[in-house]
């Protein structure tokens, strides 16, 4: 029996649903997403702090309260997961999190349960390399390492030999949470010291609110037009605001 953490979007159900991919490459693209419980990191500004952010957690997140484990996690077996996946009309998968990748033997097992027909893509941190059982089911890694900004220290969110790896890897997409001009300089720095190719760079604004990203939206174009990086919205927050399984 193999099985996975995931989120909950009450208790006992998970978080697993249909909706239009909201951010980096593959935005507007119908996925079914996955949301795997449990992170590595501790951002204080993350909008799944019900993925990680549980009590007795000794972090700092700006929203200030932190979540009941029990009601905001569930562990299934992964044959349970792929019968709810495969559910949906949609050969499409979004596994994100928390950070999935804190899990890859039983992603690996899910995904050999659904065949070779689905097209998987992996929402990470960067902070975890890929294990060799579970890279050959990965088709596409949206990667977001973390800027000072996020609160965690440098050794915890930049894991050098994970990102020259993923720098390496024509799979991997290296999306930035961008709160103020300022953080892009701290991605060139980025670029430079793990190669990571402009043309798979985006920034994306920080936000959880459809004013917040449209106000930051203007100076953020503007960058990634000036350093020949991609910008990316946050198509689910325009449409369905914070909510969870949207
Ligand atoms: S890495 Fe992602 S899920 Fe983990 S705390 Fe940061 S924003 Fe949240």
């Amino acid at each position: 029996m193999t099985r996975l953490r995931l989120a909950t979007v009450r208790p006992e159900e998970p978080e697993i649903f249909h909706s239009l991919q909201g951010e980096g490459i593959s935005l507007g693209r119908p996925s079914v997403f996955v949301r795997l419980s449990g992170c590595n990191l501790a951002c204080q500004w993350c909008d799944t702090p019900y993925t990680w952010y549980f009590s007795g957690h000794n972090g700092l997140h700006r929203g200030g309260q932190t979540y009941d484990r029990r009601e905001n996690a569930v562990t299934l077996d992964v044959t349970d997961v792929a019968r709810r996946i495969a559910a949906f009309d949609c050969r499409h998968i979004v596994f994100t999190g928390g950070e999935p990748l804190l899990q890859q033997p039983a992603l690996a097992a899910l995904c050999d349960i659904l065949g070779p027909d689905y097209h998987i893509e992996i929402e990470s941190n960067g902070t975890v390399a890929l294990t060799p059982g579970f890279a050959p089911h990965v088709d596409q890694l949206n990667l977001s390492p973390k800027l000072r900004h996020s609160g965690n220290e440098d050794r915890a969110r930049l894991n050098d030999s994970a990102l020259r790896l993923f720098a390496a890897d024509p799979r991997a997409w290296f999306k930035f949470v961008i709160a103020a001009p300022e953080d892009a300089e701290e991605v060139v720095q980025l670029a430079s010291r793990y190669a990571l190719p402009a043309d798979r760079i985006l920034l994306m604004p920080e936000g959880t609110s459809a004013s917040v990203l449209r106000e930051r939206s203007g100076w953020l174009a503007a960058l990634c037009q000036s350093h020949g990086w991609r910008f990316t919205d946050r198509l689910h927050i325009h449409l369905h605001g914070d909510t969870r399984g949207t």
